[in-house]
């Protein structure tokens, strides 16, 4: 098979590896559809290591095609629609058992497209702990999306949401990406009033598709003005920063009681102890999605009738690689998908 490669200087070229077969325990997935991720641009210029000569894709979506020994029929067999988790842990420290893989406490962080193979190829070996049932109303570009992307914006809110509710709040998103889109849309879905801020027109014009009350381009417009006028001079309840460089931007909006959630990296957020202390704010981050939450996120897709197919602007091959990571490394609108046809 062929597979899509970062050598991290900023080019995507196409390898050929063998076909993966299942190990003890483990499952092939015939890949039907692959997400670009955003933090893919990190490994493609190599600010973010890989192992080297590996499949890129952490967005995996598609239909089980082998299933390994050990592995019980009822959780995976062949023909099973599945989603994946891309990341991986021991199965047995208490953050695994959590549904956390991410912050093992064994091997933390280990994950598709980093340690191991990824999705931008058409098949992909994981452990059988790694799927879950993809919804029969969700297309495999969905699946994709919530595998990262939009998972990462699920995990965001649903940390907003325990800290106070989002419901009736003015929150704003800052960068209108494929996370902050998925961001305004479960904002607003779950009732907040939803200010979308971006540098580029375009991309917030999609905001205002995926729900975003007010939006502000805060390259040409004044954005405390803005919010103020919106918020009565009070600043936005809540804040959800998936840009990674919208810091300042985003705490010179936050009011009194604010609740800020930064999930875009690396970036950086610089404050006095002070400053926090004066506005009694709540700062943190959120890292993707626990296993349970991805499931969660897809089933909230369904009930709610979300547009996440309409994230996707871009439909590749992977003979396109170069094209396709050059595209999406200018960042200025839409989410590409690599599909197959098997
Ligand atoms: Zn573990
Ligand atoms: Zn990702």
């Amino acid at each position: 098979m062929r597979g899509i490669v970062f050598p991290g200087d900023g080019t995507a070229v196409v390898k050929e590896f063998p076909d993966p077969t299942p190990g003890y325990g483990e499952v092939v997935v015939e890949n039907r559809a692959s997400g670009m991720c955003g933090s893919d641009l990190h490994f493609y210029h190599g600010s973010f290591p890989v192992a080297p000569g590996i499949v890129q894709g952490h967005e995996p979506c598609g239909v089980v095609h082998a299933v390994g020994e050990g592995v019980d029929p009822r959780v995976a067999k062949v023909g099973d629609r599945v989603m994946i988790h891309h990341y991986w842990g021991c199965g047995s420290c208490r953050r695994c058992r959590e549904g956390w893989p991410q912050m093992c406490e064994v091997a933390p962080g280990q994950a598709l497209a980093t340690h191991a193979n990824g999705g931008h190829a058409p098949y992909l070996k994981v452990p059988s702990s790694s799927l879950m049932p993809l919804p029969d109303e969700l297309s495999f570009r969905a699946g994709a999306a919530i595998g990262c992307g939009t998972g990462t914006a699920w995990g965001g809110i649903k940390r907003i949401e325990q800290l106070g509710g989002i419901g009736d709040t003015w929150t704003a998103v800052f960068g209108q990406g494929p996370v902050g889109l998925s961001g305004v849309m479960f904002a607003a879905s779950m009732g907040a009033r939803v200010i979308a801020v971006d540098v580029d027109d375009k991309r917030l014009e999609q905001a205002k598709r995926f729900g975003a009350e007010v939006v502000v381009n805060s390259r040409t417009q004044p954005l405390v003005d803005v919010v103020n006028e919106h918020t009565k001079g009070r600043g936005v309840d809540v804040v959800l920063e998936t840009s990674g460089h919208a810091g300042a931007d985003a705490l010179s909006v936050l009011g009194t009681y604010g609740r800020a959630a930064f999930i875009g990296l690396p970036g950086k957020v610089e404050f006095t102890t002070q400053l926090v202390y004066k506005k009694q704010w709540t700062l943190f981050t959120s890292w993707t999605m626990s296993w349970m939450e991805q499931q969660r996120c897809a089933d909230y897709v369904v009930s709610h009738g979300l547009p996440v197919d309409d994230l996707f602007s871009h439909s590749w091959t992977i003979e396109q690689a170069a094209e396709a990571y050059a595209w999406f490394d200018r960042q200025d609108a839409g989410k590409g998908v690599f599909e197959f046809a098997h």
